[in-house]
């Protein structure tokens, strides 16, 4: 008999799983404590909402990889400056349900704003030094705001495992420094970028672009690529191939401005000058109304 396909497995688990929806923190929190006390592990999706493919491929992972699989949807604010979209942020909360719900997850945690942040709260969690680069230079606290809400999360939701994309590398990265520095004993996975036919990164932001820009917007990651097959091809100069990112991206893109586009330690997150260990290609690009970002890392050592 043939083996059944992951996507078989997928539905077969669906027919005996009702997603649970909880906006309370002590509902969650009383769940979850009795699934860990079972010895089941627990695997974790951070989202803020309006998921698509990508999200869709985090949390099949964190379904097929745990015995119980938590999404989170929440729109937060305190990683938003005051210019950004955290009021026009997009969200179907139904399609998002549904989607967790075919995709056989155990809970979706839906919180308020007011139920996470308190009236009276005072409390930030501050990752230094490699949120002084790349995303953290224009976006100013915006991983602290970042660092603050996951930190919330993760000690309501008690993960053992949890999924990020790649696609927000610094992210990743911010909140791997946290999990170490705080003593999170939790596993992080980073799942790969999933993009669109011509290489766009899948992103919620993406509806925001016209015609014309989401034409355009591909060339964020052809710019990329060029870049890593100059260091491939033995290129050693990070100024090069910086320049020749943002050339691409220029000479292609009618953007309102590129807020980074270069060449980074892939762990430290540091300016490169000499390309001699693993780094990071990155760049974020304002285009219309979306700001869009991008990476791909390229292994030298
Ligand atoms: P968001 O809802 O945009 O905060 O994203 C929630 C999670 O999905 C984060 O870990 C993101 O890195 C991840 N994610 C968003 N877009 C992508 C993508 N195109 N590829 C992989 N992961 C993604």
């Amino acid at each position: 008999m043939p083996r059944k396909s992951g996507r078989e497995s997928f539905l077969r688990k669906k027919k005996v799983t009702e997603v649970e929806i909880s906006d309370d923190i002590k509902a969650v929190r009383a769940r979850l404590r009795q699934e860990r006390s079972q010895g089941k592990t627990i695997g974790f999706v951070p989202t803020m909402g309006a998921l698509h493919k990508a999200h869709a491929q985090l949390i099949k992972r964190a379904v097929s990889e745990n015995d119980f699989s938590v999404v989170s949807i929440f729109v937060n604010p305190t990683q938003f400056g005051p210019d950004e979209d955290f009021k026009t942020y997009p969200g179907d909360f139904d399609a998002d349900t549904a989607l967790c719900d075919s995709a056989a997850v155990d809970t979706v945690f839906h919180p308020s704003v007011e139920t996470l942040y308190k009236e009276d709260e005072s409390t930030r969690v501050v990752v230094s030094g490699i949120t002084d680069t790349m995303c953290g230079k224009t976006r100013p606290g915006h991983f602290e705001g970042v660092a603050t809400i996951v930190s919330k999360l993760f000690n309501i939701i008690e993960p053992h495992r949890v999924y990020l994309g790649q696609k927000d590398y610094q992210q990743f990265r911010v909140i791997e420094r946290m999990v170490k520095d705080l003593d999170f004993d939790i596993e992080l996975v980073m799942c790969p970028t999933e993009r669109e036919d011509d290489g766009l990164a899948v992103s919620s932001r993406n509806r925001y672009l016209d015609d014309k820009e989401r034409k355009q917007s591909a060339y964020i990651y052809k710019a990329l690529k060029k870049g890593k097959e100059m260091i491939l091809a033995g290129e050693r100069d990070a100024g090069a191939v910086s320049r020749k990112i943002t050339e691409i991206i220029t000479g292609n893109i009618d953007a309102q401005g590129i807020d980074y586009a270069g060449v980074f330690d892939a762990y430290t997150l540091k300016p490169v000058g000499e390309i001699k260990k693993d780094i990071v290609l990155a760049a974020a690009v304002r285009l219309g109304r979306a700001r869009l970002i991008d990476n791909t890392i390229v292994e030298v050592s």
